[in-house]
């Protein structure tokens, strides 16, 4: 029964050097994915200035997320069942698909049951 990381406290101080991303580009912000391990996609947006946290909660399984798509930091179970479907939907990078998909996907979860 431990608990996992314990990701509650702030992290300040973790300096980011935002000088590369403001090269005076067309985009004002720096966008960031976060993969939680559901194989959920959060796309943020943040202010070149701000710092950019290295995980951030899913707001659709509450999951944490990270940057790496390869290697989220999952809490302590894999998740059998991202697939090719998962890669489907990255592919599109449609946020209403997604958002489809991840409805049925969740039906089909409920129906499945918590294996
Ligand atoms: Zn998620």
């Amino acid at each position: 029964m431990v608990g996992g990381n314990a990701i509650r406290g702030t992290r300040i101080g973790a300096a980011g050097p935002s000088s590369e991303s403001e090269r005076g580009e067309t985009a004002p912000r720096s966008v960031v994915s976060y993969w939680c391990a559901n194989g959920h996609e959060s796309r943020l947006s943040f202010a070149l200035d701000a710092e950019i946290p290295n995980e951030w909660d899913c707001p659709k399984c509450g999951l944490p997320g990270g940057q790496d798509v390869q290697n989220p930091p999952s809490s302590g179970r894999t998740e059998p069942f991202k697939s090719h479907l998962e890669y489907v939907k990255e592919r599109r990078s449609d946020e209403e698909g997604e958002a489809l998909l991840e409805e049925a996907l969740e039906k089909l979860r409920q129906r499945r049951g918590r294996a």
